[in-house]
């Protein structure tokens, strides 16, 4: 399940070479070409999905796991004082490659890291209305 030109599929299989962090059969952990902070890595199926649409359950388990391993391993080596796991999903949300990955994102305090939205207000009856919409599908 690889995709012709996917340069996390090339990358994840081994044909480019990386330095990779971890690797197993379903993952590869690979550092970020331009990281955001140091020790930003970027967590890789080694199947093909472009978003997390895509994704089956077993994948998407796994892939949590290995996140999981890294942030405690992370948090022990680098002594870092926080952490931020980002997955982005389609251009509006800032994805640029589209082969899945998660960004598991080391923080240090005074850092120059970015991850902030306003905070809105939503009324209970929006809640309800969005609840109903959204829980169907699940
Ligand atoms: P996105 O914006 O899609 O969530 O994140 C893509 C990430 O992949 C960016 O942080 C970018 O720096 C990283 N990236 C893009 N191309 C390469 C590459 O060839 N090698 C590595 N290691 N990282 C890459
Ligand atoms: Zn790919």
């Amino acid at each position: 399940m690889k995709k012709e030109d996917c340069i996390f599929c090339k990358l994840s299989n081994g044909e480019i070479p990386t330095n990779a962090l971890y690797e197993d059969d379903i993952v590869k952990v690979i550092f970020d070409l331009n990281p955001a902070s140091k020790g930003h890595v970027l967590i890789i199926p080694k199947n093909h999905f472009d978003d997390i649409y895509s994704m089956d359950n077993a994948t998407a388990a796994h892939v949590f796991q290995t996140a999981v391993k890294v942030s405690k391993a992370m948090k022990e080596a680098l002594n870092c004082d926080g952490l931020n796991i980002v997955q982005n999903n389609g251009e509006a949300a800032g994805q640029t490659v589209f082969h899945f990955h998660m960004h598991i994102i080391p923080r240090y305090e005074g850092d120059t890291v970015n991850i902030k939205w306003i905070p809105g207000k939503a009324e209970a009856e929006e809640i309800t209305e969005l609840k109903e919409k959204i829980a169907q599908f699940m």
